[in-house]
């Protein structure tokens, strides 16, 4: 076997340990003389299963009993849709922060369900910042303020939760979510896609305050109302049986490793190593504004664009793999989850300085 570093924006690198736990257990899960794949989700096996991935979950973020865990589908990309038509609760609109691709596409999306309103946005500057929280244009009336904590495509990163004050804030942390500690309860709604930092594609999180759910806008699908989600388990419908578990050996292996603290610590190491040697010299080039810089996602541009399939091409050579930038916005990208080593990135940097010393 050989494993190569990978830097995929996801669906992206897995912890080598839970993917050996997954083959081990891939034919006969714990002598039930099936795999978790052939199980039905009513199955007392995979009842387990999920709730112990829930009660994980719970304790390694540390989310207060007053919100619900839901186990969706359809992406951060159908939250985009399903969080108005749940959180709006007959008010007119919302509050939009966009500092990358992402935020936009909700924003755009939102547009179908009420009065979307851009309070913030860092376009102008082509996505290299995020607009100072003083000259957010918010409006007190709003069902919910929305941001992305971490866009993926720009390597823009919220440092710390905004404080928006009475009106809930929202936010898409697909890209860096159990990345780091944070405060639950500074949300009225978290949703991430699992498939960059906690699992396989298929899944979708959502933490939100029992307060904000049961008011769905008419014409809601029963199994995008949150609050029936919740009264179900998540199991309305069949859900991602697959990702649902490995997400819960995810879980199982952060606690392992000393749960958010450790692994915040483990990712900020990381991304100092890289972003250290970007600033280090002027043959690649980070553009993102130093205080908001992402420690998931890290775009960079080489001098010469005409050597980046040069670069692309001896990266792989090196078992270096994922690096393309975004079409967006070209150059690189490194994306470098909780599961991506410390010597995956010593060994990308390592590779950087080699390449900038033949070729620059
Ligand atoms: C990847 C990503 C999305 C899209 O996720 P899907 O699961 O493909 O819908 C949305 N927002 C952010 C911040 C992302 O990183």
């Amino acid at each position: 076997m050989s494993r190569i570093h990978n830097f995929s924006a996801g669906p992206a690198t897995l912890p080598l340990a839970v993917l050996e736990e997954v083959k081990a257990e891939l034919l006969d899960w714990h002598g039930s003389g099936m795999g978790v794949m052939e199980m039905s989700h009513r199955d007392k096996e995979f009842t387990q299963i999920a709730q112990d991935c829930e009660r994980d979950m719970r304790e390694v973020l540390g989310i207060p009993a007053n919100y619900k865990v839901l186990f969706m589908q359809g992406g951060a990309t159908a939250q985009f849709a399903v969080v108005p038509q749940n959180l709006l609760r007959g008010k007119t609109g919302a509050d939009f922060i966009v500092n990358g691709d992402w935020g936009k596409k909700a924003y755009k999306e939102f547009a179908n369900h009420g009065k979307a309103n851009l309070a913030a946005s860092s376009e102008a500057g082509k996505f290299t910042d995020i607009p100072a929280l003083a000259t957010w244009k918010l409006d007190p009336d709003a069902a919910y303020v929305h941001i992305t904590s971490n866009e993926t495509i720009h390597g823009v990163e919220f440092p710390d939760a905004p404080d928006v004050g009475k009106v809930p804030l929202v936010s898409d942390m697909s890209s860096s979510f159990a990345s780091r500690p944070f405060d639950v309860s500074k949300y009225g709604l978290i949703y991430a896609g699992a498939q960059k930092n906690i699992g396989p594609a298929g899944l979708t999180v959502v933490i939100v305050r029992d307060d904000l759910i049961g008011q769905v806008a008419p014409g809601t699908f029963q199994i995008h109302d949150y609050k029936n989600v919740a009264d179900n388990d998540s199991m309305l419908n069949t859900p991602p049986t697959f990702s649902w578990y490995v997400c819960g050996l995810v879980f199982k292996w952060m606690k392992a490793r000393g749960g958010l603290a450790a692994i915040g610590e483990h990712n900020a190491r990381k991304a100092k190593l890289l972003y250290d040697y970007l600033d280090s010299q002027d043959f690649y080039r980070n553009p993102v504004a130093k205080a908001v810089r992402s420690k998931m996602n890290v775009p960079f541009v080489l001098a010469n664009s005409e050597l980046d399939a040069d670069f692309l091409k001896g990266s792989k050579a090196a078992g270096l793999i994922g690096l393309k930038g975004h079409r967006s916005v070209g150059g690189m990208r490194a994306s470098i989850y909780n599961a991506m080593s410390q010597e995956g990135v010593a060994a990308l940097v390592d590779y950087m300085k080699e390449f900038a010393r033949t070729r620059g």
